[in-house]
């Protein structure tokens, strides 16, 4: 068994100084700053190069991402932009995964400046959820809302450490709750918690842990250290940055990075995001983020920083980072929150959102206490978008595109470098489209309002028109699922 370091019961050290060179890990600020500085005003004919490799599905290197980033020309952003989106098109098609984040405790062991979980706030009132409460949660997420798939959430403490969490991933898979036509139940737990060992990681996905996301929050050092403060665990910068190499190695099949946007210059952030996904393709046989994150600072109880850093991200900027996000890492899923308001979510998810939530709530166990009030001394930080999910489906059906409650890929064992290849060459949208549609007639049926349900339906026999035209060989088979599923079978999928 490693070490664990002096200072810390749970970090080990072995675990990735191994990974390092010669003491550094993959984030070189001062290289990061030459290659935004090298590569100001690029040409024209560069930019359109990068957008046709993008389009060729192509991680980018940091320095074709730099000369994106300092793209000034109006013409080009809307290049880029439209690029994003058929980006996106061509790799996930018209759909809009939907999660509902689950918040099991907010004990938090850490001290971090922007958080209304940190250590120091006394006015929070602590709470972790027991297993039956994690059952109410689930009876409202899965039998009254529709969700399939979770991202449920943990502080850094010794309460909710990974057999906890493992504890609650059984609970919740072990539900199932009727609904007005089949049964509602949640199939994929993703997992957002702190940086932790192997072991811990392999006891996790012996559970069957969907995603394990952590966010690096900034990638600049100092800034790092600063919104950490010392004596924290979380102080530790290289404990995190290699919390993904070290879920990869324990066997977790899917990892999902992220920045909190607002704490130090955007451009520099995307560019640590950019590295970050080329050392896991690099390390890992081509896999690399499953999905990035990309949450703005938001207002939190006890958090001043939240009001006034001098980095907060202006929503034209936010626009940018989105597209250079999508063109960069062009396979990868991209999560937006209902952190961000309706009128801005409308507008980027055009630009390559992969994955969205509503009806959203982060107060511990809000989902089965009050649904209109949100306790502000529970929650982490305040919501932008607090729509019903019902209402914000709709929107997207308005819009064109379906929603899909689909987990089918990863229990059919697309995961891992299996999704990689088959994101990367355009064929997993296949599968995803069937089971989109699969998955939206379930949710029509058992959840939808009436309002809802008129403007699914046209858009559901829009969508299997298509699965006719574009995949005849599958046509025959998909309708006889739909017709079981719409008499009340569940859980049929490609
Ligand atoms: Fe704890 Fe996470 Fe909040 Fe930091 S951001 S105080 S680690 S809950």
């Amino acid at each position: 068994m490693p070490a664990k370091t002096k200072s810390s019961p749970i970090i080990i050290e072995q675990q990735y100084t191994k990974y390092m060179e010669k003491g550094r890990d993959f984030i070189n600020d001062d290289l990061i700053w030459e290659q935004l500085k090298s590569q100001v005003k690029p040409d024209p004919q560069l930019v359109r190069d990068l957008i046709a490799k993008s389009l060729d599905i192509q991680t980018l290197q940091p320095e074709e991402t730099a000369a994106l980033l300092n793209v000034e020309d109006p013409q080009l952003w809307e290049e880029m932009s439209e690029a994003a989106g058929k980006i996106k098109r061509k790799v996930y098609d018209n759909r809009i995964v939907f999660f509902a984040p689950l918040y099991c405790s907010n004990y938090c062991i850490n001290n971090c400046l922007y958080c209304s979980f940190r250590k120091d706030y006394q006015q929070e009132t602590r709470r972790r959820l027991s297993m039956e409460e994690i059952k109410a949660e689930i009876e409202v997420l899965a039998g009254k809302m529709g969700h399939k798939r979770l991202i449920s959430v943990y502080g850094e403490h010794p309460k909710s450490d990974a057999r906890y969490i493992a504890k609650t991933l059984e609970t919740i898979y072990s539900m199932k709750v009727p609904t007005r036509k089949g049964f509602g139940e949640i199939r994929r737990v993703n997992i957002n918690a702190a940086p932790m060992s192997i072991q811990d990681f392999k006891l996790l996905k012996e559970v069957g842990i969907g995603t394990y996301q952590v966010f690096h929050e900034t990638y600049h050092h100092q800034t790092y250290n600063q919104v950490h403060p010392q004596g924290t665990i979380k102080n530790n910068y290289p404990w995190r940055l290699y919390t993904h190499h070290r879920a990869l190695e324990a066997g977790v099949d899917d990892v999902a990075l992220g920045v909190l946007f607002g704490l130090y210059h955007w451009r520099f952030e995307v560019m640590g995001l950019v590295y970050h996904a080329l050392e896991l393709e690099n390390n890992f046989g081509g896999i690399g983020p499953h999905t990035i994150s990309f949450p703005r600072l938001q207002p939190a109880a006890g958090a001043p920083l939240t009001e006034n850093s001098q980095y907060k991200v202006s929503d034209e900027d936010f626009k940018k980072l989105i597209v250079v996000i999508r063109l960069s890492v062009p396979y990868t899923g991209m999560i937006l929150t209902a952190r961000e308001p309706a009128d801005i979510r409308k507008e980027v998810i055009p630009l390559g959102v992969t994955q969205t939530d509503a009806s959203t709530r982060i107060g511990l166990g809000a989902y089965s206490e009050s649904y209109n009030q949100q306790e502000a001394n529970r929650q982490q930080f305040l919501l932008g978008d607090t729509r019903e999910m019902d209402e914000v489906i709709r929107e997207l059906a308005e819009m064109g595109y379906i929603t899909s409650f689909c987990t089918a890929g990863y229990r059919c064992g697309r995961t891992g470098d299996h999704i990689m290849k088959l994101l990367k060459c355009g064929k997993e949208g296949h599968f995803c489209k069937i089971n989109a549609i699969l998955t939206y007639r379930e949710w029509l049926d058992d959840f939808a309002s009436e309002q809802t349900r008129e403007v699914g339906e046209k858009l559901i026999v829009k969508e299997i028109q298509e699965v006719k035209q574009q995949m005849p060989q599958v046509y025959d088979t998909m309708m006889k699922y739909y017709h079981r599923i719409s008499k009340g079978e569940r859980d049929l999928y490609f």
